[in-house]
């Protein structure tokens, strides 16, 4: 029987009707929820990413101030720019484009980013309280993946967790984040002696590598939950990791590409924003 498809398109739209109300309610008391980018990346296909997401938050009352890459910029200056974004009481939150072009250190970078403002849970701080297990901002990209199988009532706790991919922004987070819902995870990566193995054993399938067709039908177990992260780009087309038509036979539920785990992150990375800025404005409040 082909699987139930996880939409993140559905999912998005709901979230989009809660998120706009709460701006409102931001922009009646005075507050208007920023966001900054901050560019550092130098990729065209970052910039177009960049304005769908621009124009999203717009949508829904969120103001967003794009640093754009410059390439004589330094490190000493970028730095000074996440300083000064740090201090600046009209921005909410602060995200840094990445990868950063290979002229910057992103570590000190990241590290610069002020943990009430790290909406993308990217700095080292951010990445500390999740590994803890007590979150503040987290990597919406990992948060649409959990977030996906909540909304769709996907057990985790007790289950088989299997994450492909290691890297800060997508596969540890999403490890830590079903590490915290009590599912035993399993993170695979590009060092991992025999991938099909360990994934078809999994309950849940999280599939965050870049590499399109990675997962096959026969890579599954059955009746399995699949969510895809990856994003790639193959003869004009979008697709993920998973190769949908054959993975879809087997499991029991699959998230699409596009439109599964990509949708449900910009409207979750909007949401850290939002709250960062209530967060901010009850502390202002509180201060007064
Ligand atoms: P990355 O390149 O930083 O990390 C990829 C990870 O996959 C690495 O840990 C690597 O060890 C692992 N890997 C690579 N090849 C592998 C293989 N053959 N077997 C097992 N593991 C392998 O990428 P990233 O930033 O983590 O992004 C992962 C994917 O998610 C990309 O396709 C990216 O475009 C996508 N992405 C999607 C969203 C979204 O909103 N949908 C957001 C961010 C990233």
């Amino acid at each position: 029987m082909p699987a139930r498809i996880l939409d993140g398109k559905a999912l998005a739209r709901s979230l989009h009707l809660e998120l706009k109300a709460q701006a409102q309610v931001l922009r009646a008391g005075g507050v208007v929820p920023t966001l900054a980018v901050v560019d550092a990346s130098g990729d065209p296909a970052a910039l177009q990413y960049l304005e769908r997401k621009r124009d999203r938050a717009q949508a829904l009352g969120i103001d967003v101030r794009v640093f754009a890459f410059n390439p004589a910029m330094q490190q000493e200056g970028l730095l000074q720019l996440i300083i000064q974004l740090n201090t600046d009481p009209s921005v909410h939150g602060i995200i840094l484009e990445q990868p950063v072009a290979p002229q910057f250190k992103a570590h000190s970078l990241l590290a610069a980013i002020s943990p009430n403002k790290d909406v993308d849970g990217t700095s080292p701080a951010s990445q500390g309280l999740l590994a803890l297990g007590t979150p503040r901002f987290v990597s919406a990209t990992a948060l649409a993946a959990i977030t996906l199988l909540e909304h769709h009532r996907i057990p985790v706790a007790g289950r088989e967790a299997v994450v492909i991919g290691r890297s800060t922004v997508v596969g540890r987070p999403a490890a830590f984040l079903l590490l915290q819902r009590d599912a035993t995870v399993t993170i695979c990566h590009s060092k991992t002696r025999d991938l099909a193995e360990h994934t078809r054993h999994a309950d849940i399938l999280i599939a965050a590598a870049g590499r399109a067709g990675l997962v096959r039908g026969a890579m599954i177990k059955p009746g399995s939950t699949v969510v895809d992260v990856g994003t790639n780009f193959v003869s004009g087309r979008t697709v993920g990791d998973v190769a949908f038509a054959e993975a879809a036979e087997v499991a029991g539920a699959i998230s699409p590409v596009p439109g599964g785990v990509g949708p449900v992150t910009t409207a979750l990375l909007l949401q850290n924003v939002l709250r960062a800025a209530a967060d901010d404005a009850r502390t202002t409040s509180v201060r007064q």
